[in-house]
């Protein structure tokens, strides 16, 4: 089923902008906690839709027809959500393993590789806002063209250059993921603010602790 249709000159498809270096990480990074008590921040296809919205990857317009949609084939938005969910873990097994000195498992990449085949394809660039996005054919109801960025965000953050500073982070009750943007390459928590200090004031209290 296509929801969009959107025209822009003579041409139909939706318009969405390229996606940003580490979309893939905020994505994996929506059940947090993993190595402590699990927080999972999608319970629902409407949590995935909403995660979307916040993130620019639907319009307000798109979004609410997909919820209209996702209420009248509660069954379909099920399978779409577990799919994306799947896919979730396929991109956090991934840059996971990589980020701590291991291969990729074959059977994640193959997800992977999946939702690739399965995300709309890149055919054309066209203008939007003051810049350029892609013009794509895009059908919403299914997990890999719903999550498109997300999809070639993955596979882009695999084959650039900047896979090397892609980061788990150094917080075991925490590990997130994250893209190391700091100058010098050396940064070990995802942020300063929350794990950063944390291991900060453990630090400190095992210092005062042995004198
Ligand atoms: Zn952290």
């Amino acid at each position: 089923m296509k929801l969009v249709a959107a025209k822009n000159d003579d041409q139909t498809g939706a318009l969405i902008a390229g996606p940003r270096l580490g979309l893939c990480l905020d994505f994996a990074n929506t059940l947090a906690g993993r190595g402590s008590l699990r927080v999972e921040s999608l319970h629902s296809f409407s949590d995935m839709a909403g995660w979307c919205r916040a993130g620019d990857l639907l319009s307000q317009a798109e979004s609410e027809r997909l919820l209209n949609w996702s209420r009248t084939n509660p069954v379909e938005a099920v399978s779409a959500f577990t799919e994306a969910i799947d896919l979730r873990e396929a991109i956090y097994g991934i840059f996971g393993h990589l980020a701590s000195g291991r291969d990729a498992e074959e059977a994640h990449l193959n997800r992977l590789n999946r939702a690739l085949k399965e995300a709309p394809a890149r055919g054309a660039v066209a203008r939007i806002d003051a810049g350029f996005g892609w013009r794509i054919e895009r059908d919403q109801t299914i997990a890999p063209s719903l999550l498109a960025p997300v999809v070639w965000s993955a596979g882009d953050l695999l084959t650039g250059k900047h896979l090397g500073r892609v980061r788990l982070c150094a917080n075991h009750q925490c590990l997130w993921l994250f893209y190391d943007d700091s100058l010098r390459g050396k940064r070990r928590w995802c942020s300063m603010q929350a794990c950063g200090n944390r291991a900060k004031t453990q630090r400190h209290y095992l210092r005062r602790k042995a004198q």
